[in-house]
């Protein structure tokens, strides 16, 4: 059981998530659970830490970061405790997740489970403080924003867990984030390929590598509201799905954390672009959606174009001037672009989604400046200020 952020925000709420988790437990089931911080503390952690310095040293980052799921799983613990129950709370360090030594962005290596199994052995509850683990030098390292939901995955994984159950503040996966399209549906199933693609596009109700963990390691997700008993969206593997059966579109996501760079002048000769995506990958950047343009006349020069998340925009830069200045290219950015994306297995059978979503968008007199696909995705890069306009016809296109 994971119970994000909004989840354990107060006294209240973390002994609501108390009562729910010695549910289970009385209902004869074996629980470890992973609790994110409270409400907005990484947030106000990570403001903190800007306030000192505006470059904050990593390792240091990642000290400070953890601390937020500490407080909540040892809150927790004692709200459990006083509920007549056993319970333990342990960082992630204690609780064998090993990682990489990126640290801020960590990637779990190992998940050395022994004392969890031991502590369910004594019949504990185990609380595992999210979004951290230990790295292979030993330091203390975070998973990246959204975090303890990879965290809860690996555990169910490490333990052979039944069921993964993500606790959070919407009823389950929709069809659209519910903050911007107020009738966007619950999904009751989705497949790992549609929420690997939706994850990726923006949709931050599960992360990205969670989804990633969770098919690679067959473990079922069943992501559904911390305030309410009724199901959520079970996610798991295609079959379950039906996939192909249901409507050609699942889902529209979107994302405002991007942003655009374009190098101009790029020498038109073979092995420029994995010159530049060498050097961001170098730099632990994810590049994503990449144009690349033929010069317009001999001699002119190339346009490469892609996007980065907004977050590590400085990062990409610095990693780029010295190419750039060798190459004589230019770089240029910008920062106000949004992503839309439109996913569905039934795109594969269905001609035409890229027509009607072209349509909608010129119809809402929004400009694409970039586009992407997959066999189930088609993504648009377009102004950040027409997002929400752009996902609301969307969703009225596809799932109205
Ligand atoms: P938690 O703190 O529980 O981890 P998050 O804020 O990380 O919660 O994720 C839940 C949020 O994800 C929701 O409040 C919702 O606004 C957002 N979200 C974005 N896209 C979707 C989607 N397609 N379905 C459900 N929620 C979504
Ligand atoms: N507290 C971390 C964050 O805000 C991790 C998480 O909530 O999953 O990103
Ligand atoms: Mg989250």
């Amino acid at each position: 059981m994971k119970f994000g952020g909004t989840s354990v925000a107060d006294a209240e709420r973390i002994k609501h998530a108390a009562h729910r988790i010695v549910a289970k437990r009385e209902a004869g089931n074996r629980v470890v659970a992973v609790l994110s911080a409270r409400g907005k503390t990484t947030d106000a952690l990570i403001a903190d830490a800007l306030e000192i310095s505006p470059t904050p040293d990593p390792r240091e980052m990642d000290m400070l970061l953890s601390t937020g799921e500490r407080q909540s799983c040892a809150l927790c613990a004692m709200a459990i405790n006083d509920l007549g129950h056993r319970a333990i709370s342990l960082t992630g360090s204690q609780a064998g997740i090993v990682t990489d030594t990126s640290h801020t962005k960590a990637r779990i290596l190992d998940v050395r489970a022994k004392r969890i199994t031991d502590a369910l052995d004594e019949d504990a509850i185990v609380l595992v403080a999210g979004f951290q683990g230990v790295s292979t030098a030993k330091d203390v390292t975070t998973l990246g924003r959204g975090g303890s939901d990879t965290t809860a995955v690996a555990l169910a994984a490490a333990i052979g867990a039944d069921v993964c159950e993500i606790y959070t503040d919407v009823a389950g996966v929709f069809s659209a984030d519910p903050r911007v399209v107020p009738d966007a549906r619950k999904l009751p199933v989705v497949s790992f390929d549609e929420m690997l693609e939706m994850a990726a596009s923006g949709a931050g109700v599960l992360q990205l590598r969670s989804v990633e963990y969770a098919r690679t390691h067959g473990v079922r997700i069943h992501c559904r509201s911390s305030f309410s008993d009724a199901p959520g969206t079970v996610v798991g593997d295609g079959a379950e799905h039906g996939a192909g059966a249901g409507p050609a579109i699942t889902a529209v996501t979107h994302s405002t954390d991007e942003a655009r760079v374009t190098l101009e002048h790029v020498p038109d000769a073979p092995g420029m672009a994995g010159r530049i995506a060498t050097v961001l990958a170098d730099a632990n950047v994810n590049i994503d959606m990449i144009i690349q343009n033929e010069p317009a006349a001999a001699g002119e020069g190339a346009e490469m174009s892609f996007t980065v998340p907004r977050a590590d925009l400085r990062i990409a830069l610095d990693a780029l001037a010295g190419l750039a200045g060798e190459l004589g290219a230019a770089v240029r950015t910008d920062e106000s672009v949004g992503k839309i994306s439109v996913i569905g297995e039934g795109m594969k059978t269905q001609p035409g989604v890229a027509a009607r979503i072209f349509t909608t968008l010129g119809e809402q007199g929004v400009n694409i400046q970039m586009i992407a696909t997959s066999p189930i995705k088609i993504s648009c890069v377009i102004e950040l200020d027409r997002v929400p306009d752009a996902v609301r016809a969307l969703h009225a296109t596809f799932l109205s």
